[in-house]
């Protein structure tokens, strides 16, 4: 069917940054194992604020040139952790940002949010049955944390892995494949706990002008709806140079880091999943590998 390697691992996010600190050293760690990665963006950023000042510029209100750039900062990421195989949701710029919820940039036609679905699905679709992933990662329905690309990105993801698997669906898109396993990213909020206490302990040494609190992290869970963590401590260094590559986006001081709001917080270096379809391949306890109980 196919010439990639056995095991193949795709993820779907919504902006350039959203898959590094997320998934960042998952990602590293399975291209280094010789699993296929493939990354799925569905903008480029555009709305995004920028940290440095010099490229203050780049904003949307200014020289609206923060896309291009944006795509820069995330191949420079890929190299970072080692996936080659990154590609935008219906070609670079297809979907524009949205902004934040609620904000005018919502409504513009060509943003992400105002998408139509089985329209941005398909183009997924044909991504899903060229690569025929086991295993899909993406976000929970409320995008982790509300932002409308983020809450649009699930659901394309989700409709394209039903869509993909449905025999009557736009054969020219390629064959029928079902993916063996889905997860939503998320962290257990005990994790998130012992993180901040970590980040106060540190209190002067941390270079943010404030810290950020747990409401700030998405898609935060009670521990026991957890079902995976990878342990990802070898690849830690690869997701951190990954984050820095975003530099319009994330400042990473050591174990820590800031989005454009200046507020600190820690850096996971275990990464952790919710099963959302599928079988877990372990019958008790949390899944250490993604691809458990997946027929490579
Ligand atoms: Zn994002």
């Amino acid at each position: 069917m196919t010439d990639l390697p056995g095991r193949r691992l795709l993820l779907v996010h919504a902006h350039p940054d959203d898959e590094s600190i997320n998934n960042g050293a998952t990602m590293a760690k399975y291209a280094a194992e010789g699993v296929h990665v493939t990354l799925v963006t569905c903008t480029l950023g555009e709305e995004g604020e920028v940290i440095p000042p010099e490229l203050a510029h780049l904003a949307a209100d200014r020289d609206n040139a923060l896309g291009a750039h944006r795509m820069g900062e995330l191949a420079a990421a890929m190299r970072e952790l080692g996936v080659e195989d990154h590609r935008f949701l219906g070609g670079p710029g297809c979907y524009r940002d949205s902004g934040m919820m609620g904000a005018p940039q919502n409504d513009r036609p060509e943003s992400f949010w105002r998408a139509d679905l089985d329209e941005a699905a398909a183009h997924l679709v044909e991504v899903i049955r060229a690569v025929r992933p086991q295993v899909l990662v993406t976000y929970d329905p409320d995008g982790g944390y509300g932002h409308p690309d983020h809450i649009q990105a699930h659901r394309v993801a989700m409709r394209a892995a039903d869509l993909a698997a449905e025999p009557a669906f736009r054969r020219d898109l390629g064959d029928p494949h079902e993916i063996a396993k889905i997860y939503w990213n998320c962290v257990p909020l005990s994790v998130v706990e012992a993180g901040f206490a970590r980040l106060r302990a540190a209190g002067r040494e941390i270079p943010f002008p404030g810290i950020a609190t747990a409401a700030d992290v998405p898609g935060v869970l009670p521990d026991e709806e957890v079902t995976a963590a990878v342990d990802t401590t070898a690849h830690a260094a690869a997701k951190a140079a990954a984050m820095r590559a975003h530099a319009t986006q994330i400042a990473v001081d050591g174990p820590f880091f800031a989005l454009s709001n200046d507020l600190g917080q820690p850096l996971f270096p275990t990464e952790y999943y919710r099963l959302v379809r599928g079988w877990p391949g372990v019958s008790e306890g949390l899944e250490s590998d993604l691809f458990a109980g997946v027929e490579a």
